[in-house]
């Protein structure tokens, strides 16, 4: 069984306790690899390796850190298959989505980022007669980047990118549920020759490893991505050091269906925003609100497509669904769908347990389910359950769609469906959220700022504001 060990210093490292974790196969239920248990032992020698390191790394010119941050793109990219199963097989997601999400972002995500810090720049403020003042914006010092287990290395390098390319060093933990990306991911720079020290993975438990990063003096900013209340706990021990933070949290998005859509697109693009990666990404739309004359053909037309859904083996390129992450993690989305017709709603699509044969027989899968006859204010309409899971209702007007998409606590992104433009962007000025997509889903341009408002996080990711957040800056007054 292959054992994982922490990247530290630029070596392989074994944790400090000597304990390991079980690393599960979500589509098997079985364990396949084990997982450094470490502790605030082996965070202490990562930010000591980082710290050291700093003063060269922040020391190169930008394009000598981009030409490094390109060989790491080039590596994963030559293998990505390698990758792509590896990620499949620890997440449970379809392969498919691995080769062709996955993977391919997290190269995009080093390259993008090698090519904005050579385009870098910072202002300057003439007062007229008087002086000028310009801006220095320079790297922090050590950087700790927390990440989930949704997408495994398209988070951790979506951080790890921007923080390296500014010129920082980084301690990174990887969800200890899907570790293995980040595992290959320090092979890689073993076999590049990476600076040691400048980039550190330690693996393990988030309220271990992960808190002890949050806690540590000599870490000076923190950029996190997962749960609301993880996101609340890292706040509150490391705002009282003063910390700057980047928290990108849960979400209950709406999905906004008006009659005048383009019903075809609309269509297939909303299986895909309810159901994709076994509905396990922040960005999917939960909460799907269709105007009342589209309501009966729209609910007939996406239970039929729903129920093609191929649930299988995730190492099959057919899958369309694979397992959820955890068993735990199952057993939650079960208890939100029980909770649901506990709660009056009727579960028109899935609903259960699938339990596949063959080699993932014991594995955690689950039919996609829709749900209706819910009230927009119960449980299940407010809280975020993570999974393949939607529920559907009808709506009159705008404005009492608006109020239901907007009464939740959370607020990272909505999709609205309308040929309608001035209700369009109408409806996009009122929708409480950091982002809105307009007849489509997922698009993503890595320039854009990136992240939510209300409990769904604070900061922004993405271009030049990930540049930001990973530098300080230093305004410099010189007087004529
Ligand atoms: P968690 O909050 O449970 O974990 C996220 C990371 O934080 C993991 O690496 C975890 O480690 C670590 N962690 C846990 N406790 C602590 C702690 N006390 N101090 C520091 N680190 C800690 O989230 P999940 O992994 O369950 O991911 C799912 C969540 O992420 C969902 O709520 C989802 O909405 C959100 N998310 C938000 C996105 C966004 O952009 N806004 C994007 C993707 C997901 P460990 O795994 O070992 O517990």
């Amino acid at each position: 069984m292959v054992k994982l060990t922490n990247y530290i210093g630029g070596k392989k490292v074994e944790p400090v306790s000597g304990h390991y974790l079980n690393n599960f196969e979500p589509a098997t239920g079985k364990v396949y690899s084990l997982i450094p248990d470490s502790d605030h032992s082996d965070v202490g020698r990562a930010v000591e390796a980082a710290r050291n390191a700093f003063a060269a790394w922040s020391s190169l010119t930008n394009e000598e850190r981009a030409a490094w941050l390109l060989k790491l793109a080039d590596k994963i990219e030559e293998r990505l298959e390698e990758f792509a199963e590896a990620e499949s097989k620890d997440n449970g997601k379809p392969i498919t989505l691995a080769k062709t999400m996955d993977i391919p972002r997290a190269v995009s995500n080093f390259k993008f980022f090698a090519y904005a810090i050579t385009q870098f720049h910072s202002e300057s403020h003439h007062m007229e007669g008087i002086g000028l003042n310009y801006t220095l914006r320079q790297a922090i010092g050590v950087v700790g980047c927390i990440s989930p287990w949704n997408l495994p290395l398209y988070l951790l390098t979506w951080k790890i990118a921007p923080a390296l390319a500014a010129g920082n060093t980084v301690v990174a933990k990887p969800s200890e549920i899907t570790p293995y990306t980040a595992y290959l991911l320090s092979k890689v720079c073993q076999e590049i020759n990476f600076p040691a020290g400048v980039l550190n993975f330690v693996h393990g438990l988030g309220p271990k490893v992960g808190e002890a990063i949050c806690a540590h003096p000599d870490v000076k900013a923190i950029s996190f991505t997962g749960g609301t209340s993880t996101g609340k706990r890292i706040a509150s021990v490391a705002a009282p050091m003063f910390k700057k933070l980047s928290l990108e949290l849960g979400g209950k998005n709406p999905n906004i269906i008006f009659a005048d859509c383009d019903y075809d697109d609309m269509l297939a693009t909303t299986v895909r925003s309810s159901f994709a990666n076994q509905g396990q990404i922040c960005l999917c739309g939960s909460r799907i609100f269709v105007e009342r004359p589209l309501y009966e053909k729209f609910k007939t037309d996406f239970i039929a497509k729903v129920s093609k859904l191929q649930i299988g083996d995730p190492m099959d390129v057919q899958t369309k669904t694979g397992a959820l992450v955890s068993e735990a993690h199952m057993n939650k989305v079960l208890s939100y769908i029980e909770l649901a017709k506990t709660e009056g709603g009727n579960v028109i699509a899935g609903g259960e347990r699938v339990f596949l044969s063959g080699r993932c027989s014991e594995g955690w899968f689950i039919k996609p389910t829709v749900i209706e006859g819910l009230p927009y204010n119960c449980r299940t309409n407010q809280e975020e359950i993570f999974g393949p899971v939607v529920t559907i209702m009808p709506f009159e007007t705008e404005e009492e769609v608006l109020m239901y998409a907007n009464s939740t606590d959370y607020g990272l992104a909505a999709t609205l469906w309308t040929q309608n433009l001035s209700r369009a962007h109408r409806m996009a000025e009122k929708l409480a959220c950091g982002i809105v997509w307009i007849n489509c889903w997922l698009v993503r341009d890595l320039r854009t700022p990136f992240g939510g408002v209300k409990n769904s996080g604070v900061g922004r990711e993405g271009g030049m504001e990930a540049l930001h957040f990973f530098t300080e800056a230093k305004n410099i007054c010189l007087s004529y």
